[in-house]
């Protein structure tokens, strides 16, 4: 799933590519990819791209006249730019994994994509980004947040700090793959409470949201869209190596599993040596 980074990184893309070009149309080809039906998709039309920003891990293009395509790409979306289409029939409703296509006057565009059966992508055209629901209730940006806001926002909610991080009221911007590295950098268990959480290793996390979320930002941006890749991340230490040795302390990186997600984390440099017990199966170790 993308998160921050790659969505900046998109964002960026969008900034340099798209801002200044007209809207030629919008197509929807999957109607239950748009979540909103005033204004309709061919408000757009002819009006030009403003800008290109980034709510936590929704993306938001702007054009002329206030009005803002709004998307959360979910698991398995992703943005594909481009430089020209393979004809100028319009998309066919239903078919592949395209959800919108918005092309512009220069003939280039770009496809809001989405692989497997899960449908979860969501877009809005709104006039305020606001009006999305998953907009306004994002918690502070998570890489902007200053060490005082950070402490505030992870003290407000009692849990564990892999849920509270990534828990976008909270935070906006981190998901499951950059929780493993916060952590990691930070040396602290997912399974830590929050509220027992010192003001060192509050200072650490912070220290390792950023050192984290920045260098990510850093490595996606130099990236043509094309080659960023969500799943494809470079440049991670724990998340998704299972048993391979982790880079800083050379112990085998473990997983803890759940329903529908897992998380990866050094027994080492993490939990004092001790592997974590799976949720599912047993007393959990903190
Ligand atoms: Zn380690």
């Amino acid at each position: 799933m993308p998160e921050l980074p790659e969505v900046e990184a998109l964002a960026g893309y969008l900034r340099q590519r798209a801002v200044g070009r007209r809207v030629d149309r919008l197509e929807v080809a999957a109607i239950s990819a748009l979540k909103t039906y005033d204004p309709a998709p061919t408000a757009v039309a002819g009006r030009a791209v403003v800008d290109a920003r980034r709510h936590g891990k929704f993306l938001d293009v702007l054009v002329e006249g206030d009005l803002h395509l709004v998307v959360h790409l979910a698991r398995a979306g992703w943005l594909h730019y481009r430089e020209a289409f393979p004809a100028t029939t319009p998309l066919r409703p239903g078919k592949g994994p395209i959800a919108v296509r918005v092309r512009l006057d220069d003939g280039s565009g770009f496809d809001l994509t989405e692989a497997g059966t899960q449908k979860k992508l969501a877009a809005y055209l709104v006039g305020d980004p606001a009006a999305v629901p998953g907009v306004a209730k994002l918690g502070p940006d998570a890489l902007a947040a200053d060490l005082p806001t950070f402490t505030e926002r992870l003290r407000s909610r009692r849990g564990q700090v892999k849920g509270v991080l990534t828990d976008q009221a909270v935070l906006s911007g981190i998901g499951n793959a950059y929780s493993d590295e916060i952590l990691h950098a930070a040396k602290l268990s997912p399974f830590a409470i929050t509220d027992r959480l010192s003001d060192a290793e509050l200072a650490a996390l912070h220290a390792a949201t950023r050192q984290v979320l920045g260098d990510a930002v850093e490595r996606s941006l130099g990236q043509r869209a094309a080659e960023l890749k969500g799943e494809k991340r470079s440049g991670l230490k724990v998340h998704a190596r299972t048993g391979l040795p982790c880079p800083v302390c050379g112990d085998t990186v473990r997983e803890v599993s759940f329903a529908d997600s897992s998380l990866q984390y050094c027994p080492t440099c993490q939990t004092g040596g001790k592997p974590l017990a799976d949720r599912r199966l047993s007393r959990l170790v903190r």
